[in-house]
Formats: C-alpha cells, structure tokens, sequence
C-alpha cells in the first residue's frame, strides 16, 4: 500500500498547509517596514495565544536557547537554584544551570510520575533563587501541577516574594491549560516545532516583571541570548540580529489559523486547540489499554503526547520501525536509557480524529506482529470511538 509520511512525534509536529505556503512565498529583508509589521503582529498574537500581559519575546533559535536565556539572564554563578526534574527535559535544566555555575537542588520523580507536592515545599527555602520546572515532560508523557507548584512558590512562607518560577510548557502550551499570569508564572517558554505546527526554529515565551527585574543584577555570562537586548528591539518591532523571516510568516499563518477556530478569537482558538489534544489523547489513551498494553505514565498523563509502555519482551524500537515500514509513521522512541521501553504518540497540534483512529487501527497490527499473539481488530479504534461518541 501506499505510504504517506506522517510525524506523531512530539516535535517537530505535522505542519500546518497554510503555514508552509507562507513561509515558501516570504522573502522580506528583516530591516524594512514589512517585516516590522509581520514582527509586531506575531508578538501581539503570541501574547494572546500565551494568555499573559507580560511582554513576550520570539527568538530565532531552538526550545533549548530560551531554556539557556532563562537560566543565563536570570541567574549569576553560585545561586542556588530548585530543578523539578522527572525526566530527560528536567534533566536539561539541572545540566544548564551547572554549565552557568549554579547551585543545583533538585526534587526528581521517578520516570513515568511527576512529583510529590510535599517533597517541593520542603525543598524550597529562602536561598533558591529561582525553580525550573517542566509543565509536561515530553519524553515520559507526564503533565506536572504548574498550578499547585506555582500556588507553592508565591505562597510559602520559606521562599522570597522575588522567587522566579520559570516553566518549560515547550509541550504544555496549547495542549494543557496555563493561567500563566494569574497563578503567577515568571517566565513562560513555547517552541515552534509543538503545538504552533510550524518547522523548528523558533522559541517564544513571556517574562514577568519580577524577571525582568532580576536581569539588571544576574551576572551570568550571555550575548546572543540576552534578553533586555531583544525586548528593547522588540519595542521597535525589531530584532537584535536576523531573524528566521520565514519562519514568522509561517507563525503568523499559524496564528490565524488558531484564530479561525476560535471563529476570531484567539484565546478561545488556544483553548479548543487545548481540547483537540485532550480529545486525542484521551482516545489514544483508551484505545491503547483496549489493546492490552500499559500507559508509562498512568498517574498523571499529559495531553501533548501519549508514552506507551512496551510489552513484555518486545522492544519499542521494533515498534517504531514497525510503524515506519508497514506504515510509513513516524512514531517516537524512548530518550536515552528509556530507549526501548516505550514509545510514544503525539496529539500536540495539527491531529484530528482521522489521525488518531489511524495510528490506532496501525498500532493493533503493530502489536499483532511484534508479539506473535493475536489482536481482536477494531478493539483500540472501537474504544477510542467510544470516548469520542462520549465527548461529542
Ligand atoms: C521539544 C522540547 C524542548 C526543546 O527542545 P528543542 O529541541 O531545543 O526545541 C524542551 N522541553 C520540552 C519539554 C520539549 O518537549
């Protein structure tokens, strides 16, 4: 049969049509008043799709860069800093905050759980400086409390008011609900290649006033990535440096189509792209326990993504490339020691229902094949259905 290349990875995701289109036809120079108003458009949508009044930026580089302007900009070495890890995005943050010299504390969960409230507040005390959190872990499908977390940092008694909590919703946003300023967020972090369904190369993300604050006292070393440069830029509506002009025209493409589906809204668009990937994970999650097999991450599983245990003497890489020969789809592996433990399928973005059924009625032959016992066909399609009637 024929094989139509398909991503269900949780980044980069499927791309947008509209989006593509945009971005092939743009060919501004970034210092002219086109792009100045492309520019300026992006940053008022990106704040609307955020939610927030804080200022928001938009860096031409990688999730990780705005994960290092966090840490760089926020920080001088020595700080002690709170890491929230339970997983390789977590794991991240402890290794970016060593590499500018912080004190690193950490409260880590076992992979495939997120973490004790209890054990965070005994962590917190008035010498961190700053926590780092993931709001979902991308390569173990758990989604963390942002908001209890949050409630923790502003209102113990043993943190400072001046406390940053500073969040990776690279995964989290437009998948899971974030009242960034409300709960009291400090700094925000999206990319691209997620739930905005353009190519990789842009990192967003929105900064509070008690981080902005902070940056005029951190001493951490930074150059491309210094903030206070972007943000005066950014109130001409420029950039500090080159911009990736084409991937904005592909943003502001996706932004609008956002937009549409909130019929001209685009905070009530962010929040049905929301309840698309519950949808889609909430049919994938069923479909997945129908077949047999085990979610990795049962307790607290994310929206952005779906990590499926593999089973019992079966390596999740013989799935995946399963899935790429039979299939032509595009499924993720394990990350590092996880590899061949489980795979993974997004919901984060451009999924409908047509994806979801699909890799679904695919995984049961995967399954059928890789373990040499016999599937019931229809069962994960018939239960993802079920919810999906439930639902509508
Ligand atoms: C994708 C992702 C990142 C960023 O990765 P880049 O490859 O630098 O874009 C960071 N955190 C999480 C949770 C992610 O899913």
């Amino acid at each position: 049969m024929i094989k139509k290349n398909r991503l269900f990875t949780p980044g980069p995701t499927p791309l947008l049509p509209a989006a593509q289109t945009a971005m092939a036809s743009y060919g501004a120079h970034h210092r002219t008043a086109d792009f100045r108003a492309l520019f300026a458009r992006v940053l008022a949508d990106v704040k609307e799709f955020i939610g927030t009044k804080n200022d928001v930026l938009v860096l031409s580089s990688s999730g990780t860069g705005f994960m290092e302007a966090s840490v760089s900009n926020l920080t001088s070495p020595g700080d002690r800093v709170l890491v929230l890890t339970a997983g390789k995005f977590g794991e991240r943050w402890a290794s970016l905050a060593k590499a500018f010299g912080c004190s690193v504390e950490t409260v880590t969960a076992p992979y495939g759980e997120t973490f004790s409230l209890e054990e965070v507040r005994r962590k917190l005390s008035p010498t961190i400086r700053c926590v780092y959190m993931q709001a979902t872990e991308s390569s173990t499908g758990v989604r963390h409390d942002v908001e209890r977390i949050a409630e923790l940092v502003r209102t113990s008694s043993d943190t400072r008011p001046d406390t940053l909590l500073v969040v990776d919703a690279i995964t989290g946003l437009g998948t899971t609900r974030l009242d960034v300023d409300d709960w009291g967020v400090d700094v925000i972090i999206g990319g691209s290649q997620k739930a905005l369904m353009i190519p990789p190369g842009l990192a967003y993300g929105a900064i509070g006033e008690r981080a902005w604050q902070r940056m005029e006292t951190a001493k951490s070393p930074r150059y491309y990535f210094d903030l206070r440069k972007e943000r005066k830029s950014a109130a001409k509506a420029e950039t500090a440096y080159t911009p990736a002009t084409s991937l904005f025209a592909g943003l502001a493409a996706a932004l609008d189509y956002v937009r549409q589906m909130g019929d001209g809204n685009l905070a009530a668009g962010r929040d049905a792209l929301i309840a698309n990937a519950e949808l889609c994970a909430a049919m994938t999650r069923a479909g997945v326990e129908a077949l047999g097999l085990k979610l990795f991450a049962p307790s607290s599983p994310a929206a952005a993504l779906t990590a499926v245990a593999a089973p019992a003497g079966v390596d999740s890489t013989a799935i995946c490339k399963r899935f790429r020969d039979q299939f032509g789809a595009v499924v993720a592996n394990g990350q590092a020691e996880m590899k061949g433990q489980l795979f993974r399928i997004a919901h984060i973005g451009y999924y409908d229902y047509l994806d979801t059924v699909g890799v679904l009625a695919a995984l049961e032959h995967v399954i059928a094949e890789a373990t040499g016992r016999p599937v019931e066909f229809g069962c994960a399609v018939r239960a993802a259905q079920q919810v999906y009637a439930k639902v509508r």
